[in-house]
């Protein structure tokens, strides 16, 4: 009896891991026909500094809208575009788009984009960025491109040389999700990183929270003493806005000021926060 039911739960557990494993193949095939089918968007979330509430830039994050199961996360769809190889090619995508789009703004507003840690492995990423820059006449002090510790974490030569060549065209380079991950102290100095973003997760808990409350504190100290500028990300509340300013940090991102949002409505955005 006790035999039949373990074999039963045996089955169910392979039909689960079956169902799972098709969903995930069918997703791979719908993300490699995204491209042909213009499924992905970009999608624009507002930076403001802190010291004269001005919007600095904007941060653009990848959409796809798929036709049945609707907008998905580029938080579910990046990591299998990494995996199939797609990522060079998506990540290509949005940095183009993005510098079109952001080139139509006034000139005093920079666009961040996000690049993945296999795209330092394949080749032609500064050929990509320049390309990119050329095409569409952004001016290369407006760029932004924001990297993961995990780019650091096989310290290589060529990852440090392609940071360096990035920089050398007059682009910024940003540390996103700090404090998370492989979080260590010696990544910031084996790059002069531009700016430091301060992960969600410990905004997220401010100010209820003493320890995120700490790590923030230690992180926007550790920006003033490095002469970069923290950009909180995730801000909800007007409670947490205060609270960063008090501690010092330069600017904010989150749904305080605005959700992500299709370019379409910059212009209007722009207006209200600004008003
Ligand atoms: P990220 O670069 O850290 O981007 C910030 C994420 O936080 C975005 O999620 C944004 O929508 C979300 N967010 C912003 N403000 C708030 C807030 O106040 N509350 C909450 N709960 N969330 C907030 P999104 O757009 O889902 O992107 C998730 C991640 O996917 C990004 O994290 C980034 O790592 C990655 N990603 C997005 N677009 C691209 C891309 O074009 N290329 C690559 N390689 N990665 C991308
Ligand atoms: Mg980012
Ligand atoms: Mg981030
Ligand atoms: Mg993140």
């Amino acid at each position: 009896r006790a035999k039949e039911e373990g074999r039963g739960r045996h089955r169910f557990f392979e039909q689960e891991m079956d169902a799972r494993a098709q969903a995930r193949r069918a997703l791979e095939l719908d993300l490699r026909r995204a491209f042909a089918l213009r499924q992905f968007e970009v999608h624009y979330q507002p930076q403001m500094k802190l010291a004269d509430r001005r919007v600095v830039g904007f941060e653009a994050l990848a959409r796809w809208r798929h036709p049945e199961r609707g907008m998905i996360s580029p938080a579910a769809f990046i990591p299998i575009a990494e995996e199939i190889g797609l990522i060079s090619q998506i990540g290509e995508w949005v940095l183009q788009t993005a510098c079109r789009e952001a080139a139509g703004w006034p000139d005093d507003i920079s666009i961040a984009v996000n690049l993945s840690p296999v795209q330092f492995s394949s080749p032609g990423l500064v050929t990509m960025v320049i390309a990119a820059l050329r095409q569409s006449g952004l001016a290369p002090e407006r760029l932004e491109l924001e990297i993961t510790e995990s780019v650091l974490l096989q310290e290589t030569a060529a990852t440090l040389t392609i940071l360096h060549q990035l920089r050398a065209l007059g682009v910024r380079i940003a540390m996103d999700d700090f404090g998370t991950g492989y979080s260590s102290l010696g990544y910031l100095r084996s790059f002069p990183f531009d700016k430091v973003k301060i992960d969600q997760s410990f905004v997220r808990e401010m100010p209820s929270d003493g320890d995120s409350n700490a790590i923030v504190r230690a992180i926007i100290g550790l920006g003033v003493s490095l002469g970069i500028s923290t950009t909180a990300e995730g801000v909800e509340t007007q409670e947490q806005l205060d609270r960063l300013r008090a501690e010092g940090c330069t600017d904010i991102q989150g749904y305080l000021l605005s959700r992500p949002i299709p370019a379409s409505g910059v212009g209007d955005l722009l207006l209200q926060l600004h008003s």
